[in-house]
């Protein structure tokens, strides 16, 4: 299949666009390179600088590219997602992600493409009273980033109604790791993810780590998570996108490894590995106490299953983040 990747050098993009690569896919990059970074698109990807907010941008590569072959499937990688800005700019938000959406969709509208591959998240769950949660469970995100992306879960839906298209919507839980090649991985100047800040810390880049909240209602009173390594997301995107080109049917689907790992678990599983500091600090501000996927639905409609373990995010996360730190030396 021919894709449009939309974010295509960003850390979920950018891996997605190895994985269909690796797969022998045709792949187009479209990134503003807001956040991604050039160095992260695949040298065998043909990459066009556009916003996702312009419709003529998104346009003039679907047209380009009808001339030797029309775009199968488009994929959407181009949102905000820090949780923290999106409570303190919705405006931003609702602009980049909500009406992002609506341009890339009617462009896709105006040049005929049938299929969308879009990232949605766990954050659309809020704070469920089950903590294992399913595709069809209530959604009550508890802030602009979870709204701007259940908005456009809607919007999707209902255009691809009445539209004649199909959609792959991929709701992902927490998201780790680094690329085999170690030539791509999670590089923002901003860190706020667990592994990402443990590894710096075992990397001597910040003094220590600070575990938020010790009195959740879990086992050890740390948060659990569920973590999934980046590349076996990123292949879940290319068989998602195989099944609704093949079949003509939609999808909803969470993507996660269906076990849950409590903040001072992966903090254990690192110290096993790597040595740093740690100390517990006050709760964060909007963290559920557990969030676990059920990704049945993936399993059974894809037969996808994760094949890498959090030591492997770990490993990798480690690995990735030394390199670049002996890059910039
Ligand atoms: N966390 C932590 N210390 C940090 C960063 C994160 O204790 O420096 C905790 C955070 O409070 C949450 C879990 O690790 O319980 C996962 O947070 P992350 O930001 O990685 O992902 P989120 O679940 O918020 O999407």
């Amino acid at each position: 299949m021919k894709v449009l990747v939309i974010g295509g050098a960003g850390y979920i993009g950018s891996h997605t666009t190895y994985e269909l690569i690796r797969a022998g896919h045709e792949v187009v990059v479209l990134d503003n390179l807001s956040t991604g970074r050039m160095g992260a698109i695949h040298a065998d990807a043909r990459f066009f600088w556009g916003d996702i907010r312009r419709k003529s941008d998104i346009t003039k590569v679907l047209l380009a590219e009808e001339k030797t072959r029309p775009v199968d499937v488009v994929m959407h990688f181009a949102a905000k997602l820090v949780v923290p800005e999106s409570v303190l700019k919705p405006l931003e938000y609702y602009e980049n992600n909500v009406e992002g959406v609506r341009t890339m969709l009617e462009a896709m509208v105006d040049c005929g493409v049938k299929n969308i591959v879009f990232s949605s998240t766990a954050a659309v769950y809020g704070e469920p009273d089950n903590p294992l949660c399913s595709e069809d469970d209530p959604t009550a995100p508890i802030n602009p980033y979870g709204e701007t992306k259940i908005a456009s879960e809607q919007l999707i839906k209902w255009v691809a109604a009445a539209h004649g298209m199909n959609y792959c919507i991929l709701r992902y839980f927490n998201v780790a790791g680094a690329d085999q090649s170690l030539r791509i991985g999670l590089d923002k100047d901003q860190l706020t993810h667990l592994i990402p800040l443990i590894m710096q810390s075992a990397l001597g880049m910040r003094e220590k780590l600070s575990i938020f909240g010790s009195d959740y209602p879990t086992s050890d009173g740390t948060c659990i998570r569920d973590y999934i390594h980046v590349t076996d997301l990123a292949q879940a995107h290319v068989s998602g996108a195989q099944h609704i080109l093949d079949t003509g049917d939609s999808l909803l689907l969470n993507l996660g490894s269906g076990k849950g790992f409590s903040v001072k678990e992966v903090v254990d599983a690192a110290l096993e590995l790597f040595d740093f500091n740690y100390e517990f600090a006050p709760r964060r501000a909007g963290d559920p106490a557990k969030l676990i996927a059920n990704s049945n639905r993936a399993r059974e409609i894809l037969g996808w299953e994760p094949k890498l373990s959090l030591t492997d995010m770990i490993k990798s996360d480690y690995a990735y983040r030394k390199q670049l730190q002996q890059d910039t030396d």
